[in-house]
C-alpha cells in the first residue's frame, strides 16, 4: 500500500496559512475561502453551498468529498460545509468585499493511487476518532 509521508503535504506554505482580520476592533481569524476544489478544480466562490473544508481549510466540492470517502487527502480529517461569507455588509467592516476570498488556486499534489490508498486506510474510522 502506498504510504503518504506525513509532512509532504504541509510544505506548501499557503495551504495552511491563516488570515487575520480586524473585526469590531478585535483581531480575529477568518477563513481563507479558497477559490476552487483541490481535486476537480471546480470554482467554489464565497457563496458556494457545495464547498467543504477540513479543519485546515483544505477545500473540496461536495461531490469530491464523497469520492474521497470524507477523508482529507492532506490531513486525514473529515469535512464540514464551508460557511457562506455574506456579500452584504450587515455589520460594519464585515463582508466579502471587506474580507475577500483567496485568489490562490490550490491543487492536490498526490496521484489517484496515493489518494485511494490513503482513503482506504482511514475511511472506516469516524472523523471524531481519527
Ligand atoms: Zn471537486
Ligand atoms: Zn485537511
Amino acid at each position: 500500500m502506498a504510504e503518504i509521508e506525513g509532512d509532504s503535504a504541509f510544505e506548501s506554505g499557503p495551504r495552511f496559512a491563516m488570515i487575520v482580520v480586524v473585526h469590531g476592533g478585535a483581531t480575529t481569524m477568518a477563513l481563507q475561502l479558497r477559490p476552487n476544489c483541490e481535486y476537480c478544480d471546480k470554482d467554489l466562490p464565497p457563496n458556494a453551498v457545495e464547498a467543504r473544508i477540513c479543519s485546515f481549510e483544505c477545500t473540496f466540492c461536495a461531490d469530491c468529498v464523497e469520492k474521497l470517502h470524507n477523508v482529507c487527502p492532506n490531513c486525514g480529517g473529515g469535512f464540514a460545509p464551508r460557511p457562506v461569507r455574506p456579500a452584504v455588509e450587515w455589520c460594519p467592516g464585515v463582508s466579502v468585499t471587506k474580507s475577500p476570498p483567496s485568489d490562490q488556486r490550490v491543487h492536490l499534489s498526490f496521484d489517484l493511487d496515493q489518494i485511494a490508498a490513503h482513503s482506504e486506510r482511514i475511511r472506516n474510522i469516524p472523523p471524531e476518532e481519527r
